[in-house]
Protein backbone atom coordinates (compact mmCIF):
# COMPACT_ATOMS: atom_id res chain seq x y z
CA UNK A 1 0.00 0.00 0.00
CA UNK A 2 1.26 3.30 -1.25
CA UNK A 3 -0.55 6.00 0.47
CA UNK A 4 -0.99 9.15 -1.91
CA UNK A 5 -0.66 7.84 -5.23
CA UNK A 6 -1.65 11.11 -6.59
CA UNK A 7 1.94 12.64 -5.53
CA UNK A 8 5.21 13.70 -7.12
CA UNK A 9 6.91 11.09 -5.69
CA UNK A 10 4.53 8.94 -5.22
CA UNK A 11 4.00 8.29 -8.35
CA UNK A 12 7.01 7.03 -9.19
CA UNK A 13 6.97 4.61 -6.39
CA UNK A 14 3.83 3.05 -8.01
CA UNK A 15 5.23 3.22 -11.34
CA UNK A 16 8.33 1.06 -10.06
CA UNK A 17 6.70 -1.17 -7.85
CA UNK A 18 3.98 -2.35 -11.17
CA UNK A 19 7.37 -2.51 -13.26
CA UNK A 20 8.65 -4.82 -11.02
CA UNK A 21 5.21 -6.87 -10.71
CA UNK A 22 4.27 -6.26 -7.56
CA UNK A 23 0.41 -5.15 -6.83
CA UNK A 24 -0.32 -1.98 -5.13
CA UNK A 25 -2.94 -0.78 -3.76
CA UNK A 26 -2.34 3.56 -3.40
CA UNK A 27 -4.84 5.86 -2.13
CA UNK A 28 -6.09 9.24 -3.56
CA UNK A 29 -7.97 11.97 -1.15
CA UNK A 30 -10.41 12.74 -4.14
CA UNK A 31 -11.95 10.24 -6.72
CA UNK A 32 -13.63 13.67 -8.20
CA UNK A 33 -9.94 14.92 -9.08
CA UNK A 34 -9.69 13.21 -12.19
CA UNK A 35 -7.32 15.97 -13.27
CA UNK A 36 -4.87 14.11 -10.33
CA UNK A 37 -5.30 10.29 -11.42
CA UNK A 38 -5.21 10.17 -14.98
CA UNK A 39 -1.47 8.66 -15.11
CA UNK A 40 -2.45 5.58 -12.09
CA UNK A 41 -2.75 2.78 -14.33
CA UNK A 42 0.00 -0.36 -14.87
CA UNK A 43 1.87 -0.57 -17.74
CA UNK A 44 0.27 -3.04 -19.58
CA UNK A 45 2.73 -3.96 -22.20
CA UNK A 46 5.41 -4.35 -19.37
CA UNK A 47 3.36 -5.92 -16.70
CA UNK A 48 0.33 -8.05 -14.67
CA UNK A 49 0.78 -6.46 -11.77
CA UNK A 50 -3.09 -5.46 -10.15
CA UNK A 51 -2.99 -1.50 -9.52
CA UNK A 52 -6.09 -0.94 -7.14
CA UNK A 53 -7.29 2.97 -5.99
CA UNK A 54 -8.76 3.56 -2.80
CA UNK A 55 -10.24 7.23 -1.34
CA UNK A 56 -8.51 8.12 1.92
CA UNK A 57 -7.68 11.25 3.70
CA UNK A 58 -5.18 11.53 6.13
CA UNK A 59 -7.12 13.16 8.80
CA UNK A 60 -10.08 10.35 8.83
CA UNK A 61 -9.24 7.72 11.32
CA UNK A 62 -9.93 4.29 9.65
CA UNK A 63 -9.69 5.33 5.82
CA UNK A 64 -6.58 3.35 5.54
CA UNK A 65 -7.73 0.22 6.72
CA UNK A 66 -9.35 -1.17 3.66
CA UNK A 67 -5.87 0.06 1.25
CA UNK A 68 -4.13 -1.50 4.23
CA UNK A 69 -6.35 -4.88 3.95
CA UNK A 70 -3.90 -8.20 3.26
CA UNK A 71 -0.94 -5.80 2.69
CA UNK A 72 2.97 -6.77 3.45
CA UNK A 73 4.47 -3.56 3.06
CA UNK A 74 2.96 0.12 3.74
CA UNK A 75 4.80 2.97 2.25
CA UNK A 76 3.65 6.00 3.84
CA UNK A 77 4.76 9.22 1.29
CA UNK A 78 1.61 11.20 1.61
CA UNK A 79 2.00 14.23 3.60
CA UNK A 80 1.46 18.27 2.87
CA UNK A 81 4.72 19.22 0.89
CA UNK A 82 4.30 23.33 1.32
CA UNK A 83 6.91 25.93 2.27
CA UNK A 84 5.60 29.35 1.51
CA UNK A 85 1.93 31.33 2.14
CA UNK A 86 1.28 28.96 5.15
CA UNK A 87 -1.47 30.35 6.98
CA UNK A 88 -2.63 28.25 9.62
CA UNK A 89 0.47 25.54 10.28
CA UNK A 90 -1.43 23.72 12.36
CA UNK A 91 -4.29 22.87 10.17
CA UNK A 92 -2.23 23.13 6.51
CA UNK A 93 0.39 20.96 7.57
CA UNK A 94 0.96 19.62 11.35
CA UNK A 95 -2.59 18.16 11.74
CA UNK A 96 -2.01 15.92 8.32
CA UNK A 97 1.19 15.03 8.76
CA UNK A 98 1.01 14.59 12.84
CA UNK A 99 -2.37 12.89 12.54
CA UNK A 100 -1.81 11.30 9.38
CA UNK A 101 1.32 9.09 10.11
CA UNK A 102 -1.17 8.13 13.47
CA UNK A 103 -3.97 7.10 11.60
CA UNK A 104 -1.88 5.29 8.63
CA UNK A 105 -0.02 3.07 11.69
CA UNK A 106 -3.23 2.40 13.67
CA UNK A 107 -4.73 0.89 10.62
CA UNK A 108 -1.36 -0.87 10.18
CA UNK A 109 -1.98 -2.52 13.80
CA UNK A 110 -5.24 -3.63 12.87
CA UNK A 111 -3.67 -5.33 9.52
CA UNK A 112 -1.69 -8.57 10.84
CA UNK A 113 -0.09 -9.32 7.34
CA UNK A 114 1.75 -6.07 7.54
CA UNK A 115 5.59 -6.43 8.20
CA UNK A 116 7.54 -3.57 7.30
CA UNK A 117 6.19 0.04 6.82
CA UNK A 118 8.29 1.96 5.22
CA UNK A 119 7.89 6.23 6.13
CA UNK A 120 8.65 9.30 4.04
CA UNK A 121 10.16 11.90 5.62
CA UNK A 122 12.42 14.28 5.27
CA UNK A 123 16.38 15.69 5.26
CA UNK A 124 14.55 18.44 7.52
CA UNK A 125 13.61 15.77 10.07
CA UNK A 126 17.16 16.05 11.03
CA UNK A 127 18.63 20.10 10.57
CA UNK A 128 15.80 22.79 10.82
CA UNK A 129 18.30 25.78 9.54
CA UNK A 130 21.54 25.45 7.08
CA UNK A 131 22.35 28.00 10.26
CA UNK A 132 21.91 24.80 12.66
CA UNK A 133 25.01 22.93 10.75
CA UNK A 134 27.53 25.11 13.25
CA UNK A 135 26.30 23.85 16.17
CA UNK A 136 27.20 20.01 14.76
CA UNK A 137 30.50 18.26 16.05
CA UNK A 138 32.12 17.35 12.31
CA UNK A 139 30.20 19.77 10.30
CA UNK A 140 28.45 16.78 8.66
CA UNK A 141 24.68 16.42 9.25
CA UNK A 142 24.02 11.97 9.90
CA UNK A 143 21.04 10.41 10.51
CA UNK A 144 21.93 10.91 14.79
CA UNK A 145 21.03 14.39 14.39
CA UNK A 146 17.34 15.43 14.90
CA UNK A 147 15.80 18.95 14.29
CA UNK A 148 15.59 20.85 17.65
CA UNK A 149 15.26 24.22 15.81
CA UNK A 150 11.68 24.21 13.82
CA UNK A 151 8.29 25.13 15.31
CA UNK A 152 4.79 26.00 14.28
CA UNK A 153 5.61 29.41 13.63
CA UNK A 154 8.78 28.82 12.42
CA UNK A 155 9.72 26.14 9.34
CA UNK A 156 6.24 24.60 10.01
CA UNK A 157 6.81 22.74 7.17
CA UNK A 158 10.23 20.78 8.70
CA UNK A 159 8.58 20.75 12.61
CA UNK A 160 4.86 18.37 10.51
CA UNK A 161 7.98 16.20 9.59
CA UNK A 162 10.14 16.29 12.34
CA UNK A 163 7.03 15.44 15.03
CA UNK A 164 5.55 12.38 12.14
CA UNK A 165 8.68 11.30 12.25
CA UNK A 166 9.11 10.99 15.44
CA UNK A 167 5.41 9.48 16.40
CA UNK A 168 5.81 7.00 14.01
CA UNK A 169 9.36 6.18 15.81
CA UNK A 170 7.26 5.99 19.08
CA UNK A 171 4.57 3.98 17.72
CA UNK A 172 6.76 0.80 15.90
CA UNK A 173 7.93 0.61 19.95
CA UNK A 174 4.51 -0.27 21.31
CA UNK A 175 4.23 -3.10 19.01
CA UNK A 176 6.07 -6.45 17.34
CA UNK A 177 4.22 -6.99 14.44
CA UNK A 178 6.40 -4.75 12.03
CA UNK A 179 9.41 -2.81 11.54
CA UNK A 180 9.75 0.96 10.46
CA UNK A 181 12.55 2.09 7.95
CA UNK A 182 12.05 6.41 7.76
CA UNK A 183 13.85 7.79 4.27
CA UNK A 184 14.77 11.06 4.66
CA UNK A 185 15.07 13.12 1.39
CA UNK A 186 16.45 16.24 0.55
CA UNK A 187 15.16 18.74 -1.89
CA UNK A 188 13.51 16.34 -4.41
CA UNK A 189 13.89 17.28 -8.14
CA UNK A 190 13.59 15.29 -11.43
CA UNK A 191 10.46 14.47 -13.89
CA UNK A 192 7.54 13.95 -12.79
CA UNK A 193 5.07 11.36 -13.97
CA UNK A 194 2.21 13.27 -14.31
CA UNK A 195 1.58 16.58 -15.59
CA UNK A 196 0.81 18.09 -12.17
CA UNK A 197 2.37 21.66 -11.49
CA UNK A 198 1.12 22.35 -8.12
CA UNK A 199 3.45 20.17 -6.13
CA UNK A 200 6.25 22.08 -4.62
CA UNK A 201 9.03 20.61 -6.54
CA UNK A 202 7.80 20.90 -10.14
CA UNK A 203 6.44 24.25 -9.36
CA UNK A 204 9.92 25.78 -8.30
CA UNK A 205 11.53 23.91 -11.28
CA UNK A 206 8.69 25.95 -13.64
CA UNK A 207 9.57 29.07 -11.70
CA UNK A 208 13.38 28.46 -12.62
CA UNK A 209 12.35 29.01 -16.15
CA UNK A 210 9.00 31.55 -16.35
CA UNK A 211 11.38 34.45 -14.40
CA UNK A 212 10.36 34.71 -11.13
CA UNK A 213 13.57 34.51 -9.88
CA UNK A 214 15.21 36.37 -12.73
CA UNK A 215 15.99 39.05 -10.60
CA UNK A 216 18.47 37.20 -8.43
CA UNK A 217 18.35 34.40 -5.83
CA UNK A 218 19.64 34.28 -2.43
CA UNK A 219 22.81 32.40 -1.78
CA UNK A 220 20.83 29.10 -0.34
CA UNK A 221 22.76 25.59 -0.32
CA UNK A 222 19.55 22.61 -0.42
CA UNK A 223 21.16 18.76 -0.45
CA UNK A 224 19.52 17.81 -3.62
CA UNK A 225 18.03 14.09 -4.91
CA UNK A 226 16.33 12.62 -8.12
CA UNK A 227 12.90 11.84 -7.55
CA UNK A 228 13.48 7.97 -8.92
CA UNK A 229 16.27 7.40 -6.63
CA UNK A 230 13.95 8.74 -3.86
CA UNK A 231 11.28 5.96 -5.10
CA UNK A 232 14.28 3.50 -5.12
CA UNK A 233 15.06 3.80 -1.93
CA UNK A 234 11.61 3.05 -0.61
CA UNK A 235 11.58 -0.15 -2.33
CA UNK A 236 14.62 -1.54 -1.60
CA UNK A 237 14.10 -0.13 1.97
CA UNK A 238 11.04 -2.22 1.59
CA UNK A 239 12.28 -4.93 0.41
CA UNK A 240 15.54 -5.76 1.85
CA UNK A 241 14.87 -7.63 4.80
CA UNK A 242 17.79 -6.39 7.32
CA UNK A 243 17.56 -3.20 6.43
CA UNK A 244 17.09 -0.70 9.36
CA UNK A 245 16.78 2.83 10.69
CA UNK A 246 16.42 6.21 9.53
CA UNK A 247 18.41 6.77 5.85
CA UNK A 248 19.75 10.11 4.40
CA UNK A 249 18.86 10.41 1.10
CA UNK A 250 20.99 13.25 -0.89
CA UNK A 251 22.98 12.94 -4.15
CA UNK A 252 24.55 16.67 -3.66
CA UNK A 253 24.59 19.85 -1.88
CA UNK A 254 24.23 22.77 -4.67
CA UNK A 255 23.27 26.46 -4.63
CA UNK A 256 20.17 28.07 -6.29
CA UNK A 257 22.42 29.44 -8.36
CA UNK A 258 24.26 26.25 -9.31
CA UNK A 259 20.60 24.98 -10.04
CA UNK A 260 20.07 28.14 -12.53
CA UNK A 261 23.79 27.73 -13.87
CA UNK A 262 22.98 23.82 -14.95
CA UNK A 263 19.71 25.13 -16.82
CA UNK A 264 21.57 27.68 -18.81
CA UNK A 265 24.18 25.22 -19.85
CA UNK A 266 21.68 22.84 -21.26
CA UNK A 267 19.11 25.64 -22.24
CA UNK A 268 20.59 28.63 -22.98
CA UNK A 269 19.53 32.13 -22.58
CA UNK A 270 16.06 31.20 -23.96
CA UNK A 271 14.90 31.07 -20.99
CA UNK A 272 15.34 34.03 -17.44
CA UNK A 273 17.38 32.11 -15.41
CA UNK A 274 18.39 33.53 -12.80
CA UNK A 275 21.95 35.19 -13.00
CA UNK A 276 23.15 36.30 -9.63
CA UNK A 277 23.19 35.75 -6.44
CA UNK A 278 21.08 39.03 -4.57
CA UNK A 279 22.31 40.17 -1.27
CA UNK A 280 20.93 38.73 2.32
CA UNK A 281 19.91 41.41 3.39
CA UNK A 282 17.89 42.62 0.35
CA UNK A 283 15.84 39.24 0.81
CA UNK A 284 15.78 39.60 4.51
CA UNK A 285 13.40 42.79 3.74
CA UNK A 286 11.36 41.56 1.20
CA UNK A 287 10.57 37.75 2.79
CA UNK A 288 7.15 38.53 3.78
CA UNK A 289 6.29 39.09 -0.08
CA UNK A 290 7.81 35.71 -0.80
CA UNK A 291 5.33 34.44 2.08
CA UNK A 292 8.28 33.87 4.01
CA UNK A 293 9.00 35.20 7.79
CA UNK A 294 12.95 37.44 8.05
CA UNK A 295 14.24 34.94 10.57
CA UNK A 296 13.69 31.67 8.05
CA UNK A 297 16.34 34.64 5.79
CA UNK A 298 18.65 35.12 8.75
CA UNK A 299 18.89 31.54 9.93
CA UNK A 300 19.65 29.86 6.28
CA UNK A 301 20.96 32.41 3.48
CA UNK A 302 24.69 31.90 3.17
CA UNK A 303 25.59 28.66 5.18
CA UNK A 304 26.56 26.07 3.40
CA UNK A 305 25.58 22.38 4.74
CA UNK A 306 26.64 18.77 4.32
CA UNK A 307 24.42 15.48 4.70
CA UNK A 308 26.53 12.36 4.66
CA UNK A 309 24.39 10.05 2.86
CA UNK A 310 27.15 6.58 3.31
CA UNK A 311 24.44 4.89 5.82
CA UNK A 312 22.05 4.68 2.64
CA UNK A 313 24.37 3.39 0.18
CA UNK A 314 25.51 0.63 2.52
CA UNK A 315 21.88 -0.15 4.44
CA UNK A 316 20.16 0.01 0.69
CA UNK A 317 22.91 -0.03 -1.46
CA UNK A 318 21.88 3.22 -2.95
CA UNK A 319 23.50 5.10 -5.83
CA UNK A 320 22.61 8.41 -6.90
CA UNK A 321 22.21 9.98 -10.32
CA UNK A 322 24.29 13.53 -10.81
CA UNK A 323 22.35 16.73 -10.10
CA UNK A 324 22.76 18.21 -13.31
CA UNK A 325 21.22 14.90 -14.75
CA UNK A 326 18.18 15.45 -12.71
CA UNK A 327 17.90 18.81 -13.04
CA UNK A 328 18.44 18.88 -17.03
CA UNK A 329 15.68 15.68 -17.06
CA UNK A 330 13.24 18.05 -15.02
CA UNK A 331 13.34 21.08 -16.97
CA UNK A 332 13.00 19.09 -20.44
CA UNK A 333 10.23 17.07 -18.89
CA UNK A 334 8.17 20.67 -18.01
CA UNK A 335 8.77 21.42 -21.55
CA UNK A 336 8.37 18.39 -23.32
CA UNK A 337 4.59 18.56 -21.36
CA UNK A 338 3.90 21.88 -22.22
CA UNK A 339 4.33 23.00 -18.47
CA UNK A 340 6.31 26.12 -19.85
CA UNK A 341 5.95 28.54 -22.71
CA UNK A 342 9.00 28.84 -24.66
CA UNK A 343 10.88 31.63 -22.83
P1 LIG B 1 3.06 16.29 -3.43
O1 LIG B 1 3.22 16.03 -4.87
O2 LIG B 1 2.44 17.57 -3.01
O3 LIG B 1 2.29 15.06 -2.81
C1 LIG B 1 1.68 15.11 -1.56
C2 LIG B 1 0.69 13.96 -1.47
O4 LIG B 1 0.08 13.98 -0.18
C3 LIG B 1 -0.44 14.09 -2.50
O5 LIG B 1 -0.75 12.81 -2.98
C4 LIG B 1 -1.57 14.65 -1.67
O6 LIG B 1 -2.85 14.35 -2.17
C5 LIG B 1 -1.33 13.91 -0.36
N1 LIG B 1 -2.04 14.55 0.74
C6 LIG B 1 -1.80 15.75 1.31
N2 LIG B 1 -2.71 15.98 2.28
C7 LIG B 1 -3.54 14.89 2.30
C8 LIG B 1 -4.69 14.53 3.07
N3 LIG B 1 -5.19 15.33 4.03
N4 LIG B 1 -5.27 13.33 2.83
C9 LIG B 1 -4.79 12.51 1.85
N5 LIG B 1 -3.73 12.80 1.10
C10 LIG B 1 -3.11 13.99 1.32
O7 LIG B 1 4.46 16.25 -2.69
P2 LIG B 1 5.72 15.30 -2.87
O8 LIG B 1 6.86 16.17 -3.21
O9 LIG B 1 5.41 14.14 -3.71
O10 LIG B 1 5.92 14.82 -1.37
C11 LIG B 1 5.66 13.48 -0.98
C12 LIG B 1 6.30 13.19 0.35
O11 LIG B 1 7.71 13.42 0.26
C13 LIG B 1 5.80 14.06 1.49
O12 LIG B 1 5.76 13.25 2.65
C14 LIG B 1 6.89 15.11 1.62
O13 LIG B 1 6.95 15.66 2.92
C15 LIG B 1 8.11 14.26 1.32
N6 LIG B 1 9.30 15.01 0.88
C16 LIG B 1 9.22 15.77 -0.25
C17 LIG B 1 10.36 16.46 -0.68
C18 LIG B 1 10.38 17.27 -1.94
O14 LIG B 1 11.34 18.00 -2.18
N7 LIG B 1 9.36 17.17 -2.79
C19 LIG B 1 11.57 16.35 0.06
C20 LIG B 1 11.59 15.55 1.20
C21 LIG B 1 10.45 14.87 1.61
P3 LIG B 1 -3.54 15.28 -3.29
O15 LIG B 1 -2.94 14.86 -4.60
O16 LIG B 1 -4.99 14.99 -3.18
O17 LIG B 1 -3.19 16.70 -2.96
Amino acid sequence: MVSGGTGYLSSWIVKMLLEDGINVNTTVRDFNDEAKMGHLETPKETSDADLNLFEANLLKPGDFDEPIKGCELVIHTASPYILTGIKNSEEELIQPALEGTTNVLESVNKNPTVKRVVLTSSAVAIYGDTVDIQSIPNGVFTENEWNITSTPDHQPYSYSKTVAEKKAWSLVMQQDQWDLLSINPGWILGPSVSKRTDSMSINTMIEFGNGTYKSGVPKLWTPIVDVRDVATAHIKAGFTPNASGRHIIVSEEATLLDIAKILRKHFGNEYPFPKREAPKFLFWLIAPMYGRIRKYVSRNVGFRIKLDNSYSKSDLNMTFLPIEQTIKEHFNQILDDGLLAKG
